[in-house]
């Protein structure tokens, strides 16, 4: 596994955040491959390049959520006009519906749902323990009953590395236990311990199956709570099995941001640099602003395509609420200076109609808006990092964002579990 060398000085890069995702070619890059493009001087964040063999992607980056092998109300090609260069697809749903087998006979992945940029399948650790019923939790695996028909399922960290390498995503998560917030001690540290034992058995069986041989990169999975000696320990063990990059879930489960943020800045920041850093299951653009800046790399959540659907668009001015009245008879877009099809076409006004009419269609136009909002806002992040001033355009940026949030009145339910399809 190359990774790149962080040392020295390497150039800025001028590549066009819009060719990330682009299809592997004969010249690509090794999977695996990371290297640092750009490191702030004012904060710890960092413009980086990750390999796969779907293409390269441009980091930071947020991927949207298709959790079933669709970001909810759109084709993939709608998706990818709005230049979102990698999705996460949940393993677990689809091992469930229609089965791994049948995504394979199909062609994998990519070929089934039409995407031919980086995709990135999560075990199903995060589903299995918000989502299913009467499960029994052993250090050989998990027991549950499934969601679909209640029958009794089991998931070990080998057999999800053998139905994500079915699947065939480009980057494949290790089976993880997750601990909502607040739990006993105890708890938060045999689901740790568990973890990373479960962490090595699905780097065996990555190593043994074929999965890395065929350029599938294995991301570990760190756990343990808010409890920082927890994190740390955890972190330097998992440092040590030499994974192509690494999630830290359980953030974003219940804790609040101000914990959020105490728990990923020291975990980040004793994070191994040569490797990329996905947090898990966020979010809200000032946490990404935040987290970039502490040194993440990788973002997933469903807040821009379920905010869509419940008409609450995002802006550079805060969120939207389509639904009010106020916009009954605007002939405003969206965003003057957007360049999604919603804001090139139709008016606040009319998506008011459409949202209160009931009609589907107005979710797709702000789930559209809002996956170009998100893309252009980690495009825009990277951009500011190789420039070397990242610092004036989050500061800037949040201003403005969190001006308009704040006038609008905040949104309950910011954050928290959100169940199955986070
Ligand atoms: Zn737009």
């Amino acid at each position: 596994m190359s990774a790149g060398e962080p040392g020295g000085s390497p150039p800025a890069t001028t590549r066009d955040p819009r060719a990330g995702g682009a299809e592997g070619s004969a010249n690509s890059p090794q999977p695996g491959r990371f290297e640092l493009d750009a490191c702030d001087g004012a904060t710890a964040a960092r413009a980086s390049r990750l390999a796969t063999r779907s293409g390269e992607l441009l980091l930071p980056a947020f991927f949207p959520v298709a959790t079933r092998g669709a970001v909810k109300l759109l084709t993939s090609a709608q998706v990818r006009s709005q230049l979102v260069q990698g999705l996460l697809v949940n393993a677990f749903h689809l091992h469930l519906r229609p089965g791994e087998e049948v995504v394979e006979a199909l062609g994998g992945l990519h070929r089934f749902m039409d995407w031919p940029g980086p995709l990135v399948t999560d075990s199903g650790g995060f589903q299995v323990f918000s989502l299913a019923e009467l499960r029994r939790v052993t250090d050989d695996g998990v027991v549950f009953a499934s969601p679909i028909d209640g029958s009794p399922l089991e998931l070990t960290p080998e057999r999800v590395i053998e139905i994500q390498r079915r699947l065939g995503a480009d980057i494949v998560v290790s089976l993880d236990e997750c601990v909502q917030y607040p739990a006993p001690r105890e708890t938060v540290e045999a689901a740790a311990r568990r973890t990373l034992a479960w962490n090595r058995r699905s780097r065996e069986e990555w190593l043994r199956g074929g999965s890395r041989e065929s350029g599938q990169l294995l991301f570990g999975v760190l756990q343990g709570g808010t409890v920082r000696e927890l994190r740390l320990r955890s972190l330097s063990e998992l440092a040590e099995m030499e994974l192509p990059g690494y999630a830290i879930g359980g953030v974003s489960v219940g804790e609040g941001p101000a914990l959020a943020r105490e728990v990923l800045s020291y975990t980040l920041e004793a994070a191994p640099r040569d490797r990329p850093r996905y947090v898990m299951g966020v979010g809200p653009p000032e946490d990404l602003l935040d987290f970039i800046a502490m040194g993440a790399d990788m973002f997933d959540c469903v807040l821009p395509t379920r905010n869509a659907r419940s008409a609450c668009a995002f802006t550079r001015s805060g969120r939207l609420r389509l639904r009010n009245a106020a916009h009954a008879r605007s002939e405003e877009p969206i965003e003057a200076l957007c360049d999604c099809p919603a804001c090139r076409t139709v008016s606040r006004g009319y998506l008011r109609h459409l949202f209160v009419a009931g009609e589907a269609t107005a979710g797709a136009l702000v789930t559209m808006h809002n996956l170009r909002f998100f893309s252009r806002l980690l495009a825009e992040s990277r951009e500011a990092i190789v420039r070397g001033r990242f610092s004036e355009f989050r500061k800037s940026f949040l201003e403005q964002y969190l001006a308009g949030e704040n006038r609008a009145g905040r949104m309950p339910a910011r954050r928290g579990p959100e169940g199955a399809d986070r």
